[in-house]
């Protein structure tokens, strides 16, 4: 073994220890064109998510939730993190959220659901459906980040505060006061609204996420 493989098996093994594991069978070097081989696609980046364990999150969860759509959607809707249906199935935007979300799509943006890309800040659930920690989200934004530099939109939903906050890095506004402002997100525009689940919850807040498609089919 070179020094530099001791030096990455040691770096995994504090990653493992951290994450709480006390052992694991066996480890075998990665060939030096693995080591170094980036995802060239997205079909590439989610077979190394699907196994991705950077993060404690990879303990608990039944699947990984990638993200799904159109590889050249001009909008991508971007959630916060995997609920309990999703994390069931691996799918995005399942359950009644889901639906709502794909209504709001077909009514109003009169777009269907596989014309535009979905994907959450993070691709794993977190317990009790907690807001992600910043290392969790840290650990996951990369893959997001690759997502979006790949599909390229023309405009962001970014749907609720997680969502919000960690695309911008503006934490402490509200979702309230920015959203269905247009905002510049590097060559694409990034539009706030309230998440599908927030609308389960506070259904008089419709209302305000109807304006806000609005708009945005304005913007195509
Ligand atoms: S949340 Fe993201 S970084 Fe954490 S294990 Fe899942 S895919 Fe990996």
């Amino acid at each position: 073994m070179t020094q530099i493989e001791k030096i990455r098996l040691l770096k995994l093994l504090y990653q493992y220890r951290g994450m709480g594991f006390e052992y694991f069978k066996e480890y075998k070097p990665l060939s030096q064109k693995e080591n170094f081989a980036l995802p060239r696609n997205l079909d590439e980046l989610k077979n190394a998510v699907l196994k991705c364990h950077l993060c404690a999150l990879a303990k608990s969860r039944k699947n990984v939730v990638f993200g799904v759509g159109n590889l050249k959607a001009d909008i991508m809707f971007i959630g916060d993190n995997p609920g309990v249906s999703e994390d069931e199935t691996g799918e995005i935007f399942t359950g009644r959220a889901g639906e709502m979300l794909t209504k709001m799509i077909e009514n109003v943006l009169l777009l269907k659901r596989e014309d535009v890309y979905m994907a959450n800040i993070i691709k794993c659930k977190t317990p009790e459906n907690r807001v992600p920690t910043p290392e969790e989200v840290a650990s996951c934004k990369p893959y997001l980040m690759q997502q979006i530099q790949t599909v390229n939109p023309k405009i962001i939903v970014a749907l609720g505060s997680t969502s919000f906050h960690h695309l911008t890095g503006e934490y402490d506004t509200p979702i309230d006061k920015v959203r269905g402002v247009v905002m510049n997100f590097g060559k694409a525009k990034l539009v706030p609204t309230f998440h599908p689940s927030f609308l389960l919850r506070n259904p008089s807040a419709k209302k305000e996420v109807y304006a806000d498609m609005l708009k945005i089919r304005s913007m195509l």
